[in-house]
């Protein structure tokens, strides 16, 4: 096969959607997997509603995960002219012909063909006029009559259009911009775009740029048009069932390999297998296997996904991505060290990376700073636990060192010694530590903290205690 080209031609009025991700991962491993080239091109000729920030948005989504483009980002709104080149091209060939039937003219012929129970259509009117260029008149196609456009879609299969359904589109508009297809059919044909993948939404435009195409007397690329996303109700996915910008799932705390695993099994799959790095999708991804029906987003296999991936991450990383929560909520993070040994205690169960940080935020804490759960304290720290704190106090501070198996030896020597239960000083202890009822094992809490910290935290939660 020649080099594969694909791209994303997002419109940069928004965030970067689930749906939008899902396409640009499908063409990035299209590209990837045959050893072709990804491109991105950025479609902002609607002025008023495309913005920088968005086309930022889009980048950084897309960055965050991993889809780089192969060349510079292509802005169709700096192509007008060379689009209007291929207008006038058109014009020469014959392929396209001036009409200066007005928006309110053609939609009377639509009414009036309505009305004979025939399908809405521009009447041709202009078609054989031979007008030529004037203020306000539009470019159209002269598009075949009779026959059908026919492609063979990489999701659909077989799709036959017949050409009399189809009205002969508008390439130019009065005021002299580029219509939205023929922007993207003389784009994606100048980029060598081979492969489209895009949206469902997009596949009545397809025969319509096929016929641009063709007037061009050049190659189509392949079409495949992939399913909608719908929520869990089976209704189009909108913000009721959740969040919608990629970018936002990074900030509730999810990884950039759980969300690439889970958009990319939201219309493809591999026999029955879940789990997927982005390397080995580009070893097995073809269009072969991409779904022809709507996919389901379902939060929880999100999650779950997340929660394999924080698992199988390597401490470090870790660490350095939890950096920017703990610090987003004012804490002191900056020892990375100290991150990395807290980390490995919340892989196992964490779903989120924010869950890890709610869970973890008692370590970062200054001693006087730690918040200490009220009702906690008045359960806990009380009684003949305060006593018993006393002596534990003690016996930290003398400890030849602060290690787990240390700590775990001399907690229960004392627990024995007193013929006392473990849990007669495990909550007291851990709340006078954490502040909180809930942390890993207490001597993998105290040994993460260290001497200096679980002193001072001690301390502290003596003196609460009235001692
Ligand atoms: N700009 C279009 C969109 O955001 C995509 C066009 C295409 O992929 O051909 O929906």
């Amino acid at each position: 096969m020649s080099q594969i080209v694909t791209r994303f031609a997002p419109s940069p009025t928004g965030f970067l959607h689930v749906g939008g991700a899902r396409t640009a991962l499908f063409s990035y491993l299209l590209a990837r997997h045959h050893g072709g080239e990804f491109l991105l091109r950025v479609e902002d000729t609607d002025r008023e509603r495309s913005t920088a920030e968005a086309t930022q948005a889009i980048l950084d989504g897309m960055a965050w995960l991993g889809l780089e483009p192969d060349r510079e980002t292509v802005f169709q709104s700096q192509r007008t002219d060379r689009h209007n080149e291929v207008v006038e091209q058109l014009l020469e060939s014959g392929q396209a012909y001036w009409c200066e039937c007005t928006p309110e003219e053609v939609e009377a012929m639509r009414e009036k063909a309505r009305a004979e129970g025939r399908k809405p259509k521009y009447d041709l009117r202009c078609r054989e006029r031979g007008m030529t260029a004037a203020p306000g008149r539009v470019v159209r196609l002269k598009a075949p009559l009779d026959g059908q456009t026919v492609y063979e879609d990489l999701v659909k299969g077989h799709i036959a259009t017949p050409n009399a359904e189809m009205d002969d589109l508008i390439l130019r508009r009065g005021d002299g911009s580029p219509t939205y297809n023929l922007a993207v059919v003389v784009d994606d044909m100048d980029m060598g775009v081979t492969h489209v993948l895009r949206g469902e939404d997009h596949v009545s435009n397809t025969p319509r740029q096929i016929l641009i195409y063709q007037a061009l007397g050049v190659p189509q690329p392949r079409f495949g048009h992939v399913p909608m996303i719908l929520g869990p109700d089976k209704k189009k996915l909108s913000k009721r069932h959740g969040a919608l910008s990629v970018l936002e799932y990074r900030h509730m705390g999810y990884l950039a390999e759980a969300m690439v695993n889970y958009l990319v099994r939201l219309g493809w799959s591999y026999k029955d297998q879940e789990i997927f790095s982005l390397d080995e999708l580009v070893e097995l991804f073809t269009t072969d296997n991409l779904g022809a029906s709507a996919a389901v987003f379902d939060v929880e296999k999100l999650n779950w996904l997340n929660a394999h991936y924080i698992k199988e991450k390597d401490p470090a990383e870790l660490a350095r991505l939890v950096r920017p929560l703990f610090e987003k909520k004012g804490l002191d993070a900056s020892d990375e060290e100290y991150l990395r040994r807290i980390v490995p205690h919340y892989q196992p169960r964490a779903k989120t990376l924010v869950e890890m940080v709610e869970g973890a935020d008692f370590f970062l804490y200054s001693t006087e700073d730690l918040p200490y759960d009220e009702k906690a304290v008045n359960k806990f720290l009380k009684g003949d636990a305060v006593g018993r704190l006393r002596d534990l106090r003690g016996m930290l501070a003398g400890l030849p060192d602060f290690e787990e198996e240390t700590l775990e030896t001399a907690l229960k020597g004392y627990v024995e010694r007193n013929e006392l239960k473990f849990k007669d000083i495990a909550q007291p202890m851990r709340v006078a530590v954490t502040g909180r009822t809930k942390s890993p094992g207490l001597h993998e809490t105290l040994a993460v903290l260290g001497r200096e910290r679980s002193l001072s935290r001690l301390d502290r939660a003596l003196g609460m205690a009235g001692e």
